[in-house]
């Protein structure tokens, strides 16, 4: 049997979905590609971003087309038997590095996030097979340290020796402990935080955290254009710099002329770093 896979995000990263896939039906003995050309048996459309356009299937062929992914629904899950198949890293052989989750879910339920709605409260999660060719492990968890199993996971990535570049980090729940593991770690990158909520001053955890990982290493990313004011806005990038700390801002709305100045005044470091809000905008 010959399955296709389709990739409609455009493979920048490896589809984990798609990687598992493959693994279940080289498992049966079927032949598996990335869909280029002719009939296959099975085609598996994934995407996963809403906002990626969709594919044209032109010469591929297929009366059995599976489609999943958050990009078509939230709700849709891979089969159990491939659920829990290690992902085959030979679907991307372009990377260099692993992708790893060790939960799924939040404890929180952010109205502009789609993670609650689609994984439900945090779930600890058995790690996958890294990748044979990986250098680094990028780790997708959504919030790292509301796992009650965060140490384990923390004693798997110092096992493992390799950098990390850890994406979701709550510095609302940081404690002393998980800071001080956290800066245990080899980053590949600056650790990523957020600070989404103008309402919740965030300055007393950030600087419980910088007693344990030093400012250059921690990147904050800013909502705005949401539920805040330009005031708010301000305020925040400002209180970043203070602490020493490197924010970068993310519009709600892209399109929004007030936003998007805004997000390039800070997220240009030259410009930041030399003229003030009041002279730029
Ligand atoms: S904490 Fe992050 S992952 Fe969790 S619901 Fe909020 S935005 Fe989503």
């Amino acid at each position: 049997m010959k399955v296709g896979l389709v990739d409609v995000d455009g493979h920048c990263f490896p589809n984990v979905a798609l990687m598992k896939i493959s693994t279940y039906y080289k498992q049966l003995g079927c032949e598996v590609e990335h869909a280029t050309i002719g009939y296959y048996d099975k085609l598996y459309i994934s995407k996963i971003f809403n906002f990626s356009p969709e594919i044209e299937l032109g010469l591929i062929q297929s009366n059995d087309i599976h489609k999943g992914g958050t990009g078509y629904d939230l709700k849709k899950r891979l089969p159990n038997e491939i659920e829990i198949c290690d992902p085959d890293y030979s679907v991307y052989p372009q990377y260099d590095f692993s992708v790893q989750f060790f939960s799924r879910g939040c404890i929180r339920n952010c109205s502009f996030c789609v993670v609650r709605e689609k994984e439900g409260f945090i779930m600890p999660q058995k790690p996958m097979n890294l990748n044979p060719n990986g250098k680094h492990i990028e780790i997708l968890d959504n919030n790292f340290f509301a796992n009650p199993e965060w140490k384990s996971a923390i004693d798997y990535l110092l096992d493992k020796k390799q950098p990390v570049n850890m994406h979701g980090v709550d510095v609302r729940i940081m404690n002393e402990e998980q800071a001080y593991w956290l800066n245990k770690l080899k980053h590949l990158k600056q650790i990523h935080i957020a600070w989404d909520f103008p309402k919740i001053d965030l300055v007393p955890q950030i600087t419980e955290m910088t007693k344990h990982v030093k400012p250059y290493k921690i990147m904050c990313y800013v909502l705005i254009g949401f539920n805040s004011t330009p005031e708010q806005d301000l305020y925040r990038v400002e209180k970043l710099r203070e602490l020493k700390i490197s924010p970068f801002v993310m519009p709600y709305n892209k399109s929004d002329p007030y936003q998007k100045r805004f997000a390039r005044w800070v997220n240009h470091k030259a410009i930041f770093n030399t003229v003030k809000w009041s002279k730029y905008k």
